[in-house]
């Protein structure tokens, strides 16, 4: 199986750094708090999807695409990845975006502009994508793939399992053992992997993934979403494991605002992390999973004296699109 998780384009700088947050753990000093930088994966200013762009540019590259096809919501970090990594991997990018063209251009939907995507508005924000509109349109000799929201198919679930032989390599280092690990999951993709890593690699700790959308997507319930990745995933990888519904972890106490609402409880979380740590989340998924475990801290929810990680899965670009939230 080792062919199938060794087949990426590079596009990233991993290991990312794994630290412990020493002034936020003297706060709240019955726990040990650290943090894994998936900001810092170096991809125009970072995140998650880069480790999952590393499948899915590769696959683009192995089937003799030379166009990728993704959407999202105006401040997608996806959309922006996806638009640096085409632009380093010499992909025309096209990214089809939700609802109207904004006078000006702002955050992640600006770097997607910068970084060479064409983007497309749907100017209907419920309509489901039709990709084969737009492909259709493309001149002869283009060959397109799509990429989904989100980037969380098999493919690109593929980045999170290798995420995890990386933990695992610095929890031996630090000679750090975690009892908790709080993310954000929203297209399950990150949360899918993360499981098939745990399994593959022998990890043993809590998950804690908070949801982050309230509504339910084309493709299910998150749950039921992740289901079907880790059971394909378990498939591909030859884990001798099936999965049912009940394996899958997941906290949907902090969703109660729609995807990309931002609330007093983001811009706790955002402030929280910025003055004691110095470390900027961003208002859609971490301020919200970040809350979340600033929650759990504070109801004495988890085991006193354990060892909590939580995985910083980018969004900076996104904090400057909700400026008024926070001034
Ligand atoms: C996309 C994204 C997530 C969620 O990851 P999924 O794999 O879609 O569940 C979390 N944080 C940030 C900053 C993201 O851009």
């Amino acid at each position: 199986m080792k062919s199938t998780l060794t087949n990426k384009y590079k596009l990233g700088f991993f290991p990312t750094p794994m630290h412990k947050l020493e002034n936020l753990s003297k706060k709240h000093s019955d726990y040990n708090i650290y943090i894994k930088r998936d900001d810092q994966t170096g991809l125009a200013s970072g995140g998650n999807k880069t480790r999952k762009l590393e499948y899915l540019i590769k696959e683009a590259i192995d089937t003799n695409c030379n166009v990728v096809f993704t959407a999202g919501a105006q401040q997608s970090n996806h959309c922006r990845q996806t638009a640096a990594a085409c632009a380093l991997a010499d992909i025309e990018c096209h990214i089809i975006v939700k609802g109207n063209e904004p006078e000006h251009y702002q955050g992640n939907l600006l770097l997607s502009h910068l970084l060479g995507a064409k983007i497309h508005f749907t100017n209907n924000y419920n309509k489901e994508i039709d990709y084969n509109s737009y492909i259709e349109k493309l001149e002869k000799g283009k060959k397109a793939i799509v990429v989904p929201i989100g980037g969380s198919n098999i493919t690109g679930t593929l980045g999170y399992v290798e995420a995890m032989k990386e933990l695992k390599l610095q929890l031996e280092e630090q000679k750090v053992k975690i009892d908790y690990l709080f993310f954000a999951s929203s297209s399950g993709g990150t949360h899918a992997g993360i499981m098939l890593g745990m399994q593959l690699y022998n990890l043993d700790f809590e998950l804690i993934p908070i949801k982050i959308d309230k509504d339910t997507n084309e493709k299910g319930e998150l749950a039921e979403v992740v289901l079907n990745l880790v059971n394909e995933g378990a498939n591909l990888l030859n884990l001798d494991r099936n999965y049912s519904l009940s394996d899958i972890p997941l906290n949907r106490n902090y969703n109660e605002a729609d995807y990309g609402v931002l609330t007093k409880n983001e811009v706790l979380a955002v402030n929280e992390l910025a003055l004691t740590e110095g470390i900027l989340l961003d208002p859609v998924y971490t301020g919200r999973a970040f809350y979340g475990m600033l929650d759990c801290l504070k109801n004495k929810k988890l085991t006193q004296k354990s060892n909590i990680l939580f995985w910083h899965t980018g969004g900076l670009p996104a904090l400057f699109e909700y400026a008024k939230g926070f001034k």
